[in-house]
């Protein structure tokens, strides 16, 4: 579907290649996971098989790429947007209108289909991607992993049989990166959609791809089906590091699968007497509650921090971290409970004397 061939490409006023010839296929229906580390030429490769690269990015470009048999060079994105469906990182800056529907709508009106057409196809692209209850909800009172749902449906109302994503869960939270992961799964397996994926958390996608390309200094330095090139070390997940390590095989991918091999080995963590906290309480918050823009945003957050010790502060999105930073460290001022950081108050004391 996607044919990528001798590709070489540097953008304009830019001394080296960001590809450097690269040949590849993309077939119907795979499910393919393009990994590497940054600065690798990833998001240039996507780019040149929607068209970007060199119709927005201009550059010198050199070799073919044919996207269901049209030359990239005499089509322009918007003449493959019936092949291929692009999906960028940040959902913000997609969305063109208020409304989760109109934003689908937007996009169908933009290719000129029919009215009645674009009815039915709203209908059916509301269900697959399960915004129907959302349909009617403004963008900006969705969560992140939802947003990116509504990009990757008004992407799909235009029907393509492939869809390229450049890091789509690189703003969101676990859960909801998790959310838009398995819609992708569910896309390729249910309707035999092609998937081309650049994801940097590996060790969320290794089971669902057929088949990962690593790319480095613009080249493609390993192709194959994920188990084979973790085996091979090209890159890594946190599991394959370890199973490469410990010679488990064959590989695990999922955590489920490396359980198996865990249960045959000692797993207790010797007790390391210098990470317990011995310190004197250090941050004391009790009972804190903390209102922005209308919303109690903390409510009653009561817990404690002794010197030496390292917290990690984790939630998904929304759940109020940055907001317990901010008032920690004076910034923001509870309306209920207290917080004393050394049994100072940082509202009160000086930024010096809490640095100190
Ligand atoms: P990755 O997505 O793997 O991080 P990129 O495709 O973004 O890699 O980058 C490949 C090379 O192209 C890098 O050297 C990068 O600095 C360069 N590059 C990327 N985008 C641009 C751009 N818009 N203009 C100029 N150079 C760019
Ligand atoms: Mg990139």
């Amino acid at each position: 579907m996607i044919d990528v061939e001798r590709l070489s490409y540097t953008y304009p006023r830019s001394a080296g290649r960001a590809i450097d010839d690269v040949t590849l296929t993309i077939d119907d229906g795979d499910f393919v996971l393009i990994a590497g580390d940054s600065g690798g030429g990833k998001s240039t490769l996507v780019r040149a098989m929607i068209g970007l690269v060199p119709h927005f990015y201009g550059g010198a470009f050199d070799g073919r790429v044919r996207v269901a048999g049209r030359d990239t060079r005499t089509n322009h994105p918007r003449d493959l947007a019936d092949v291929v469906g692009f999906v960028a990182q940040d959902p913000e800056s997609q969305s063109v209108v208020d409304r989760v529907e109109d934003e689908i709508v937007f996009a169908m009106e933009n290719l000129g289909a029919d009215p009645p057409i674009m009815r039915k196809r709203l209908e059916e692209t509301l269900d697959a991607i399960g915004l129907t209850s959302l349909r009617s909800r403004r963008l900006d009172t969705l969560s992140g992993g939802e947003r990116q749902r509504v990009a990757i449906a008004s992407v799909l109302a235009a029907q393509p049989k492939c869809l390229i994503l450049d890091e789509p869960t690189s703003q969101l939270d676990p859960q909801s990166a998790e959310e838009v992961l398995s819609l992708l799964q569910r896309l390729n397996a249910d309707l035999g959609l092609a998937i081309v994926l650049v994801e940097h958390r590996l060790e969320r996608v290794v089971q669902y791809a057929h088949r990962m390309i690593v790319m480095r200094e613009g080249t493609v330095v390993d192709d194959g089906v994920p188990r084979d090139v973790l085996q091979r070390g090209t890159v890594a997940t946190p599991l394959s590091r370890v199973a490469r390590a410990l010679s488990w095989e064959p590989l695990p991918l999922t955590l489920r699968e490396g359980r198996t091999f865990a249960r045959t080995i000692n797993t207790r963590i010797p007790h390391r007497a210098d990470i317990a906290p011995t310190g004197d309480v250090f941050i004391d918050v009790k009972d804190a509650g903390v209102t922005r823009g209308g919303n109690e945003v903390l409510k009653r957050v009561t817990f404690a921090a002794r010197a030496g010790e390292t917290v990690a502060l984790v939630g998904r999105n929304g759940s109020g971290k940055t907001t317990l930073l901010r008032t920690l460290v004076g910034l923001l001022k509870p309306h209920r409970g207290r917080r004393t950081i050394a049994g100072m108050d940082p509202s009160k004391a000086s930024v010096e004397a809490i640095a100190k």
